[in-house]
């Protein structure tokens, strides 16, 4: 990337949130008590996936941390034996790390969205319903529950039963119904909002379809849009040919993980998806299938790095962004209750490699940061800020929707 003229202060606050992103961080509870969390500040709803090493039932954390300069929202994975803190001091928030002092001054919290606060018209609040993932991005799980699990075939690396053993009564975490999601999408989308993923674990008997079909009808009758600029995540099916049904719903985007890119290590770590779905090579068949009917880079598959060999990892991303996919990496994070847990991921060297290289890639085959950003349901990854810092597009051109730009002086 030597030929690229960015900044780069902001290149070395994307460096830094990785190796947050990596180490976790800890902190006193306690700091958040007076900042207007739950009100002002976005507070953590587990909807899918707790990020936190530990668990805190009953005890909110924000969502995300705001970086001073670039604006990068930082998840907040809570590790309490992380090198880095995050401190309250002199009526400010800062980040220390155990031997090189303050690395990041004035950070902030993702601001709380306005819907977050409302209730669909059967009484479920709405932020169970879809979680504000930054950037004007709505993440909706329509279950906070995996099939897989019955079967002892869920994905090593996911916490999503867990979460929902976790949370789900104490934060009223159910089942979504296609009335509560269209609902939901109409005011967050009234609140500036633009993209929207519906994501969730395996049904019973794979009935997803339908479910989606409903969901996307909704949307259209409650806000109106026939475009509404949403993703449909779904597991690999077995009869291919339903993917023109989603795409005639009103999906503009598609997305189906392969997690994993070798196929031995995918046959362990994901068992449900390789005995349920034909294998990886179905999977591989049904995202060659998706780009036909989709279009070339309104697909995107996930994979979990840090599970399998760097190159093996970079070989499957390199494999399917030259075939349309939007490949994107995301840090396998070790979070309470999945079946690693107690395991680690690789250092944050490691993942800073990945992200460089799989940015190149991306650069290579000619995928763009819009296209990226339709396509994949987390718009903060570092991924996403490396490119868009190669593009030379800044966070304020992006929807001002939930993204925080306050002083410090409102935090005290
Ligand atoms: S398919 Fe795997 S990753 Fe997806 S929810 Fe089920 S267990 Fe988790």
């Amino acid at each position: 990337m030597s030929d690229n003229n960015f900044d780069k202060e902001l290149y070395e606050e994307i460096k830094l949130k990785n190796k947050i992103l990596v180490e976790g961080i800890r902190f006193d509870p306690n700091i958040f008590k007076n900042i207007g969390l739950g009100t002002k500040y976005t507070e953590q709803v587990n909807i899918l996936f707790a990020v936190d090493k530990e668990a805190h039932v009953g005890i909110d954390f924000p969502s995300s941390i705001i970086t001073p300069k670039g604006k990068y929202r930082i998840e907040l994975r809570w590790n309490r034996h992380s090198p880095y803190s995050l401190e309250y001091e002199g009526n400010a928030f800062h980040i220390r790390h155990i031997f090189d002092g303050i690395v990041l001054e004035n950070v902030s919290f993702a601001r709380r969205a306005a819907y977050y606060n409302k209730r669909t018209s059967d009484g479920a609040f709405m932020r169970t319903v879809a979680g504000d993932y930054g950037y004007g991005h709505m993440f909706i799980s329509y279950s906070n529950e995996c099939s897989l699990k019955e079967k002892g075939r869920d994905c090593l690396f996911c916490n999503i039963n867990a979460t929902k053993s976790l949370y789900g009564e104490i934060q009223c975490i159910n089942w979504k119904t296609p009335k509560q999601i269209g609902e939901t999408v109409k005011e967050g989308y009234k609140d500036g909002f633009n993209k929207l993923t519906i994501s969730g674990g395996f049904i019973p008997e794979r009935r997803e379809v339908d479910y989606y079909i409903d969901a996307a009808e909704a949307i259209i009758d409650a806000t109106g849009l026939e475009d509404f600029n949403g993703t449909a995540c779904i597991g690999a099916p077995t009869d291919l040919d339903v993917f023109d049904k989603y795409k005639e719903a009103g999906f503009r985007t598609i997305a189906t993980n392969l997690e994993i890119w070798n196929r031995d290590i995918f046959n362990v770590i994901c068992p449900g998806k390789a005995i349920e779905c034909g294998g990886q090579e179905n999977w591989l068949k049904a995202l060659e299938t998706e780009v036909d009917v989709f279009g070339k880079f309104n697909v995107r598959s996930t994979f979990v790095a840090g599970l399998e060999p760097k190159e093996s990892l970079l070989e499957g991303i390199e494999y399917l962004v030259s075939r349309g996919v939007v490949a994107n990496p995301s840090q396998w994070n070790i979070n309470v209750g999945s079946s690693l847990e107690g395991h680690r991921t690789p250092e944050a060297d490691w993942h800073w490699e990945v992200f460089e290289r799989t940015v190149n890639i991306y650069r290579k085959y000619g995928l763009t940061w819009q296209q990226m950003n339709d396509a994949t349901a987390e718009p903060d990854t570092v991924a996403h800020d490396l490119l868009r810092l190669y593009e030379g597009v800044s966070t304020d051109s992006l929807p001002k929707a939930r993204l925080l730009v306050e002083d410090e002086a409102e935090i005290a």
